[in-house]
């Protein structure tokens, strides 16, 4: 069986998200923002916090792991070895490969660092879905912040090689923003038009475009694409290696 995810609206544009195993009936949440939606959602529900999983250490990230920590003292918190100082106590720290189990279904901990150093993502193959945060993110990545740009499009290589129907849970919505500056990188990839048309008519509706298919990132995401002939004629970087043009890219966007 599947876990069921729940997606949470938390503060003004964050993401977090429920994961639940009805047979053992144990429940994740990944990243707690602030306390009250998560408390909420479960509430709501009738389920039991088993776990928090962390995937990086910024405030918006993990604000209110210790208020529902007091409400569910039993929750097992899990995060990243290498962040060990700056994240809440730990009761699993974890490294790229190690398991996390929610139930009877085994995620696997890639390490994701470029936003910040010690960012993890949690995949859960047979559910077929990604906790990424801030490094994919819908139509985006992460801002590099602590590591490096190569390190950063080593990152999304990793996520870019999972199954193309998971889906990516990230943590923001930053969408309709990325759209604009997408467009500016790829004017004439219609799959791209096509989804901007769909997030603006989300938006509009009042409705979130997180979680989004892998597929649809590949097909649209300019973070993702780097090494595609039409983005890097577009850039006048044909046959530069992915690397430097992922680093434009990215360049571009922090001053878009
Ligand atoms: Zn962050
Ligand atoms: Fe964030």
């Amino acid at each position: 069986m599947p876990l069921e995810i729940v997606t949470i609206p938390c503060l003004s544009d964050n993401y977090a998200f429920l994961a639940h195993d009805a047979a053992s009936g144990e429940t994740a949440v990944i990243d707690i923002p602030e306390a009250a939606p998560i408390l909420d959602a479960l509430k709501a529900r009738g389920w039991e916090l088993s776990h928090i999983l962390i995937t990086h250490h910024h405030w918006d990230h993990i604000g209110g792991v210790n208020e529902v920590l007091a409400a569910y003292p039993g929750a097992r918190v899990v995060g990243a070895k290498a962040d060990y100082g700056r994240l809440p106590p730990l009761h699993q720290a974890v490294e790229e490969g190690d398991s996390v189990v929610i139930g009877d279904e085994v995620g696997t901990v890639i390490d994701v660092s470029g936003h910040t150093v010690g960012h993890i993502a949690y995949h859960f193959p047979e559910t077929g879905a990604v906790f990424t945060a801030d490094s994919l993110m819908a139509l985006g990545c992460g801002r590099v912040f602590e590591g490096t740009k190569p390190q950063m499009w080593d990152s999304l290589s990793k996520l870019a090689a999972l199954p193309p129907e998971t889906l990516v849970c990230s943590g923001h919505e930053y969408t309709q923003a990325n759209g604009r500056f997408a467009i500016t990188i790829e004017p004439d990839n219609p799959a791209l038009i096509s989804r901007i048309e769909a997030i603006d008519a989300a938006r509009a509706a009042g409705e979130p475009t997180v979680p989004s298919r892998l597929s649809l990132e590949l097909d649209t995401n300019p973070f993702l694409r780097a090494n595609v002939a039409s983005i890097q004629r577009q850039l006048n970087m044909q046959g530069a290696d992915p690397v430097d043009v992922f680093a434009e890219i990215r360049t571009r966007k922090d001053s878009f």
